[in-house]
């Protein structure tokens, strides 16, 4: 969803020191009066007197079948109703534990949801074999009734998932084992990584001990020398925990690899799609014309090493900062005021933004104890969302205050949608809100008095966006695929998986990097890989930011008032339906578009072509 965790943050700020706020600036008692609260405390008394006579009722259900549809019907309600109410919780509590990471009744409470969740997720899992069970053609009629249409996608798919089960008990099994196994290795990895720390060795200065989470923003360090030896002391801790790791990914690949044929899943890509919500063209369509399109990211890459002054840049330079940086910083007024000013081209965002400043939705000041990172929340209950980010005065944060807006806007489009049609996959969650941060980064382009500093740390930071989602993610697919294609036939060792990487890495890069600086521990280093949730935690991304793209053109190719108007309009259409049918049919039907034709691929691409080009001749100025 549109909490930003395991997303791809912009390095932060390292080390400086954050001035006090006494408390946040946005007001949650929309959620609720407070934690510990009545109001609050009846909410979580209600859920759980709830749950068990819901999970009762689920196991009394008649077959699916036409005497069965109204009691279906009544409990389907209330079972969106509750999960609903979950989301609501989990959004308010998202919000205090960030605010505050040091907030032990907020973390105790967490815990108790997941609980909940846990518990909620087993009903689920008995009513899919329930809906599993009964004929295509009473499914047909039961989903035509007019309270369960809006619902008859997210319904399908539950249908889909019991297809590729296997029978209740051996799901209950795999259930129950999954805890002391994938999900255990999981844990593993998550302890391992969160207590590793690294020898920064930087020629001409004393050694200094740190954590490995700090590697990522060291390379977006200035110096060169900080970078490689962030890369390269962080690589060496890893090495020494190699054997761990590779046992943790042969794990979780292989227990995946167990389930599938079980699970009539005979396609390891078939999980991952299912879902992102695409079908197979389309993520060929995407792919082809990614792999196709290399060498413009790599040209990015040739141009960027010589205005670093180097022949070509390592794996560590991929995020390096220009030498001209911006440094003119922004006060938040003057943020929010240049937001609001570049949503000015789409007046239903420029209003929704406005009223979600007013309103107090968004926290931004620095503030100790605060969690890192940005994110965008809602609850389906009150119709609201809240934004969580630490304004520090650069371009970056109005960037990221731009994109949770964009998030806060697609809930805002789903506000009169039933809960169940307001999830949406991951592959359209980005959509949004990268659009929206483009009308920023496009006002800047746009803007005759931007100077040209700022205007190259834009299209910079567009073009790095470019190599991440065209080079850098697609090198994790195809690791990923070649991981898994040989885990098939045993375990892979700590040499085998670092030449597979560096092997994806040639294949994407080509020759824009230096072949003696890639990255051969990346597949240790990476979260990504070891998510237990879901394989393959790359390409959304690309597919995500490819269509932004797409998006973004059809809005400046659209010239006239109504042109824009009937553009936004599909636009809106396209958001608001990302829950209720595949991205390609949404694609379809809302703007015309043809997600399983690699030439609307190219389009996108093309956009970071162009963006290229000024970036050239603004380098050669
Ligand atoms: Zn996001």
């Amino acid at each position: 969803m549109s909490e930003e965790g395991l997303g791809e943050p912009r390095p932060e700020s390292y080390g400086e020191s954050v001035p006090s706020a006494p408390r946040p600036d946005w007001d949650l008692t929309p959620f609720f009066q407070g934690l510990g609260a009545p109001d609050y405390v009846e909410f979580q008394a209600a859920l759980a007197r709830d749950l068990p006579a819901l999970a009762v009722r689920v196991a009394a259900l008649p077959p699916l079948t036409p005497d069965g549809f109204s009691v279906w019907s009544a409990l389907l309600a209330d079972l969106e109703g509750f999960w609903a109410r979950l989301r609501h919780l989990s959004s308010y509590l998202g919000c205090v534990s960030a605010a505050d990471a040091r907030d032990d009744a907020a973390r105790r409470d967490v815990a108790a949801l997941a609980r909940t969740r846990a518990a909620f997720d087993k009903a689920m899992v008995d009513l899919r074999t329930r809906l599993g069970a009964c004929t295509s053609g009473d499914f047909s009629a039961f989903v035509a009734r007019a309270e369960i249409a809006a619902i008859a996608y997210p319904l399908a798919r539950l249908r889909q998932l019991s297809a590729r089960s296997m029978a209740p008990e051996l799901e209950a099994l795999a259930t129950d084992l999954n805890v002391d196994g994938i999900a255990a290795w999981g844990r593993l990895y998550d302890q391992l990584s969160g207590s590793l720390e690294f020898a920064l060795e930087v020629p001409g200065r004393p050694p200094e001990r740190h954590p490995v989470s700090v590697v990522r923003s060291l390379l977006g360090d200035p110096d060169p020398a900080v970078r490689r030896a962030a890369l390269l002391g962080g690589n060496r801790a890893w090495e020494g925990i190699a054997d761990s790791v590779v046992a943790a990914l042969n794990a979780i690949a292989g227990t995946r690899l167990t389930l599938y044929p079980r699970r009539n899943i005979s396609d390891f890509l078939d999980p991952p799609r299912f879902d992102a919500a695409i079908g197979r063209a389309t993520l060929d369509a995407m792919m082809t014309a990614v792999r196709a399109r290399a060498a413009v990211p790599r040209r990015f890459l040739v141009l960027k090493a010589r205005a670093l002054g180097r022949e070509r840049l390592g794996f560590q330079d991929l995020e390096a900062p220009l030498p001209t940086s911006d440094d003119d910083p922004l006060t938040w007024e003057a943020a929010t005021t240049r937001v609001l000013a570049a949503f000015a081209r789409y007046p239903a965002l420029q209003r929704f933004a406005s009223g979600a400043i007013a309103r107090l939705w968004i926290d931004h000041q620095p503030r100790d104890g605060k969690r890192p990172g940005g994110f965008c929340t809602s609850s389906p209950l009150i119709g609201q969302s809240r934004i969580f980010l630490t304004f520090g005065g650069v371009l970056g944060d109005m960037q990221t205050l731009a994109h949770e807006l964009g998030h806060a806007f697609h809930s805002a489009v789903m506000t009169d949608l039933r809960p169940w049609q307001q999830n949406y996959p991951m592959t359209l969650a980005e959509t949004a809100s990268t659009f929206a941060e483009q009308l920023v980064t496009d006002a800047v382009l746009d803007d005759p008095t931007a100077t040209r500093a700022r205007r190259l740390a834009v299209l910079d930071q567009r073009l790095i966006d470019g190599v991440g989602f065209l080079l850098n993610i697609p090198m994790r697919f195809d690791f990923e695929c070649a991981f898994y294609e040989e885990r098939q036939r045993g375990e892979i060792s700590v040499a085998r998986a670092c030449e597979l990487m560096v092997s994806a890495q040639r294949q994407h890069f080509g020759d824009a990097l230096d072949p003696d600086e890639l990255d051969p521990w990346f597949w240790a280093s990476k979260l990504h890989f070891y998510i237990v949730g879901t394989s393959f935690y790359n390409f959304p991304y690309t597919f995500g930011f490819l269509v932004s793209r797409g998006l973004a053109a059809r809005a400046v190719a659209a010239r006239s008032g109504a042109e824009r108007a009937s553009f936004f309009a599909g636009y809106e259409r396209f958001l608001a339906e990302s829950g209720s049918a595949p991205a390609e049919a949404v694609a379809r039907a809302t703007l015309g578009v043809d997600l399983g034709d690699s030439g609307f691929w190219h389009e996108c691409i093309d956009l970071i072509e162009r963006d290229l080009a000024v970036f050239e001749a603004l380098v050669a100025e």
